[in-house]
């Protein structure tokens, strides 16, 4: 690949640490190099989403330090999104379309680009709807000038878009569920790794499989699902899966556009939720809430779940205690996927929190 020169960008975000560390991470692997970073307390607010003064002192760094782009970490209008593009001269990116972007560059299986496709088109449909109110008014949308008429003949392809791609996937995904009878009648068990996107899901799914797969700092460098069959100590297989990673603040309509691979947890027999113990505990336990809120979202019952605190060789003892106070009652390990410490008990743990469970299934 003849290596890209990476677009200067300028970021805008919240004043607050763990937002600002996700944003900067969203936007380097979306493949931006962050030049400035400008921190406010309060995003999305007026006609151009920061304020005129912030626009202006922007827009005169930009000339001298040629930024090409600028990412607001906030969903913006697409009013919003051109006026602040006049105002400043630069491509404007909300975080939303950011997100997207990661997922497009990232989705390689035929079902994953059609999730992207309709998350793309969910995030569309909002933007043409204003556009049709206000050519309805009389008024045309700079972005794109179009009158009522055209206006409206988009908005309708868009919903028609979106409607064909939910077929396809509809049809992916009862493909799927026939593949987990098949499974289920073969007996082997299923077991799904998940968590928050760098807390080293890949690594441990590698070395358990002893695949070599990417393993990347990058956010969501796991789109799709890949499943492998590993062996237990006692000899037993099972079949392992490595998932999309979670981030904070992602839209509801992403996560409907990939329910498709996360339902895919619904059928598994054991769940494993990753944990980076070794990043500071607030932002442990904010990751935390997030992954438990996503995985109830998706009907997964906490009764399937075995929390991995991970990254045990780069934590110390008083964050591990702290990570294990935050987990409560749910049955954890500490684990180090990096240099394989732990990672023998957690096999046997697996084999253990599977018989019971399947056993709990026969009878
Ligand atoms: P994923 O996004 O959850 O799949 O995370 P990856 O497996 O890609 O890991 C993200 C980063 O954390 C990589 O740089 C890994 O090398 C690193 N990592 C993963 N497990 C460990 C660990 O146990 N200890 C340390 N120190 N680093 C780890
Ligand atoms: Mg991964």
């Amino acid at each position: 690949m003849v290596p890209v020169k990476k677009k200067k960008v300028v970021l805008v975000t919240y004043k607050d640490v763990f937002a600002s560390k996700e944003a900067v991470g969203l936007a380097e692997a979306a493949g931006y190099e962050v030049a400035e970073v400008v921190f406010r307390g309060y995003l999305k607010h007026g006609g151009l989403g920061i304020g005129p003064g912030v626009a202006e002192d922007i827009k005169n760094k930009a000339s001298v330090n040629n930024f090409e782009t600028i990412i607001i970490d906030a969903a913006l209008t697409s009013s919003q999104i051109h006026q602040l593009g006049q105002t400043i001269g630069l491509e404007v990116i909300d975080r939303d379309k950011l997100i997207l972007d990661i997922f497009e560059s990232r989705a390689t299986t035929a079902e994953a680009k059609l999730q992207v496709k309709l998350a793309e088109l969910s995030y569309q449909l909002p933007r043409a709807r204003q556009a049709v109110r206000l050519s309805k008014k009389g008024e045309r949308q700079g972005q794109m000038g179009l009158g009522e008429y055209a206006v409206d003949v988009r908005f309708r392809a868009l919903k028609k878009q979106m409607s064909s791609i939910k077929d396809k996937l509809g049809q992916v995904q009862k493909r799927r569920s026939l593949h987990f009878t098949q499974r289920q009648r073969l007996n082997i068990p299923f077991v799904s790794l998940v968590g928050y996107t760098g807390s080293g899901k890949t690594t441990l799914f590698n070395r358990m499989s002893e695949e070599a797969k990417e393993v990347a700092n990058n956010l969501f460098t796991t789109l799709s699902t890949t499943t492998r069959t590993v062996i237990l100590p006692d000899y037993s297989k099972i079949l392992l899966s490595d998932t999309v990673g979670f981030i904070t603040r992602i839209p509801t309509y992403m996560i409907e556009a990939f329910r498709s691979t996360l339902d895919e947890l619904f059928y598994a027999d054991l769940v494993l939720l990753m944990v980076d113990a070794s990043e500071p505990t607030n932002e442990v336990a904010i990751k935390y809430y997030r992954c438990l809120d996503i995985l109830n979202e998706l009907r997964v019952s906490t009764s399937k779940v075995l929390v991995v605190l991970n990254k045990s060789d780069k934590s110390s003892e008083k964050k591990l205690a702290d990570a294990r106070e935050l987990v409560g009652d749910l049955p954890s390990i500490v684990i180090s996927a990096k240099d394989g410490a732990g990672t023998r008990s957690l096999k046997n743990r697996i084999r253990q929190s599977l018989k019971v469970r399947l056993e709990a299934k026969i009878i």
